[in-house]
């Protein structure tokens, strides 16, 4: 059984308010933090290992200390909860039950950053969570742990929750900047990188739920103790939100030492897949991660087990290998057809593209009108070469990662599944009235 770090209190009722939270050891390692100094908090974080929580996997203590620290000038650090990745949903999950573990974590990284004001910027549609957050931010205000002269140390902070438009690129870091400013959800040329010009051109500090949830834990156990759960470079645990033809889709905390196998069969955690069925592909990472067949996701090329973990998911790179992304587990039965679903993230993307760049403005929107003709048997072979040829264009070409994200799905199920491409080109009467999952197991 996997140990449980962030959400071992999440099934205690009540454990939304302060009282209970407190009751079960919240805010403990607040208070061990405030004795501590930000320098060696950090350190603690650092030694932790922890990366991002939030899909690129970046050191977050290695990130903390590249913010800027200017003389006179105030610094922030905003929680980016603009979760919208296709098939994660695991922040949403944290903030809903555990809005106190998100907030004492911001007590501990703002003391830590030397941010006075700090952010929580909350995807549109998650609509009834600011509520939760709000009132968990006043009982945490009521109780000493923020606002002036917190636990009598000097430190002063202030939590503020900006509720997003509904757009998925403002959960790219400089367009939540941009929005959180006021203006359109544009991403920014980079450099300058948030941590020397962020929110108001202040040094910032952008971070995911999940990781600043994780402070917590760190700073409870310590750093060093962290890295003895999980394995390798892939410290301490993993939320995972599971989801598709699966007996039991949910959220799930994993150690990082389970193999994919077990978190796909095991009763503990997804429950094997819906009505008996063949396991055909998954995409473990979110949407934007590249889509991995059945043999590939359960054993690397060298014939090892897969594990749940950064580098396993990745050995073999693109062409056999995926990534663990933000930890949105979707998974595709024998049934389920994988141009219709490629197609689907392409419209997608090609919808929440800003339109800045040409590459990603123009190739989304082939993609999908190419994959939509494809899908309905109106497609000509020379079509997936051509598929392929846009993905590349797009790829490395954009000024934020959305265009590689649109471009990896259609990349990974060309390399994997061309045959059901080419199905549907061969066989236009039946692409129309079947897909090539049914037609074929
Ligand atoms: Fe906008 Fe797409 Fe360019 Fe990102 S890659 S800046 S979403 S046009």
């Amino acid at each position: 059984m996997s140990k449980k770090l962030l959400l071992k209190d999440a099934h205690i009722e009540g454990i939304r308010y302060f009282e209970t939270y407190r009751k079960q050891g919240g805010y403990t390692a607040a208070e061990k933090a405030l004795k501590m100094t930000p320098d060696e908090i950090l350190e603690e974080v650092k030694a932790s290992g922890l990366r991002g929580r939030g899909g690129a996997g970046f050191p977050t203590g290695m990130k903390w200390s590249f913010l800027a620290k200017p003389e006179g000038v105030p610094r922030h650090l905003v929680v980016n909860a603009d979760e919208s990745e296709p098939g994660t949903f695991k922040d949403r999950y944290l903030m809903e039950f555990l809005p106190h573990l998100l907030i004492e974590g911001m007590l501990i990284s703002s003391y830590c950053l030397g941010s006075n004001v700090s952010y929580i910027y909350i995807r549109g549609e998650y609509s009834w969570i600011p509520d939760i957050l709000e009132e968990a931010i006043e009982e945490a205000k009521a109780a000493g742990f923020l606002g002036k002269n917190i636990m009598g140390t000097g430190f002063d902070c202030e939590i503020y929750v900006q509720r997003g438009g509904g757009a998925y690129i403002c959960g790219e870091e400089t367009a939540l900047l941009e929005s959180l400013e006021g203006k359109r959800g544009n991403p920014r040329l980079k450099p300058p990188f948030p941590a020397v010009k962020g929110l108001w051109e202040r040094p910032t500090v952008v971070n995911n739920v999940e990781s600043i949830a994780a402070i917590v834990p760190i700073i409870d156990i310590t750093g060093a103790e962290y890295t003895k759960i999980g394995v390798g470079r892939s410290t301490g645990t993993k939320l995972i939100s599971a989801c598709g033809n699966i007996n039991k889709p949910g959220v799930y905390e994993i150690d990082m030492t389970i193999t994919v196998e077990e978190f796909i069969y095991s009763d503990e955690y997804c429950g094997g897949i819906k009505d008996g069925k063949k396991l055909k592909a998954c995409i473990p990472g979110g949407s934007s991660v590249p889509i991995v067949p059945a043999n590939l996701l359960l054993r690397t090329v060298n014939g090892e087990p897969r594990y749940m973990n950064y580098e396993s998911l990745a050995d073999g790179g693109f062409a056999t290998g995926t990534m663990m992304g933000s930890g949105g587990f979707i998974v595709l039965d024998e049934d389920q057809c994988i141009v219709e679903h490629t197609m689907t993230l392409a419209r997608f993307y090609n919808h929440e593209s800003c339109g800045q760049c040409t590459p990603c403005r123009e190739g989304t929107g082939w993609m999908y009108k190419i994959l939509k003709k494809i899908e309905k048997g109106e497609g000509k072979m020379e079509d997936i070469d051509l598929l392929w040829d846009i993905q590349r264009k797009i790829e490395g070409n954009t000024i934020c990662p959305l265009g590689d994200a649109a471009a990896w799905p259609v990349a990974a199920a060309i390399r994997h599944f061309r045959d059901e491409f080419e199905w549907h080109i061969k066989n236009p009467e039946l692409s129309q009235t079947q897909n090539y999952g049914l037609a074929h197991y």
